[in-house]
């Protein structure tokens, strides 16, 4: 059972927590003990799990990646958005977390973000429940 998120980021960079859209997608399939795949099939996007208690913590996050990566550098690609595409790299597109007593085995202060590298655009996040 699978179904698509769909997105809105609203800035060139952000983290947006899809922990609940998840969690709602477990429920629907109806699912108590499997694994959940989310998949982000965009190059300049990315999905991490971190702290969802203190909105400090994804900012601090943001903030130094970007700060790592910085929009201009001693970039080829044409199409000017290449610290977006390294952002995705290092972060990576895809998570995979267990499933128990149908809901996600994720740490008390765990969260699971949409990482947006090159918005604000229209995204999409497949989640597949096995
Ligand atoms: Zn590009």
């Amino acid at each position: 059972m699978g179904k698509t998120l769909n997105i809105k980021s609203r800035s060139k960079t952000e983290f947006i927590d899809i922990t609940d859209d998840i969690q709602n997608v477990i429920k629907e399939s109806g699912v108590n003990d499997g694994v959940c795949h989310i998949y982000v099939p965009h190059t300049t996007a990315g999905i991490t799990i971190n702290e969802g208690a203190d909105p400090s913590v994804k900012r601090d996050i943001l903030t130094s990646i970007n700060r790592l990566i910085p929009f201009e550098g001693d970039y080829q690609h044409m199409e000017g958005n290449s610290a977006a595409h390294i952002k995705s790299s290092l972060v990576g597109v895809s998570k995979t977390v267990l499933i128990e007593d149908g809901k996600l085995l994720l740490g008390t202060w765990q969260s699971v973000y949409f990482c947006e590298f090159d918005g604000p655009r229209h995204r999409r996040v497949i989640v597949k429940i096995v």
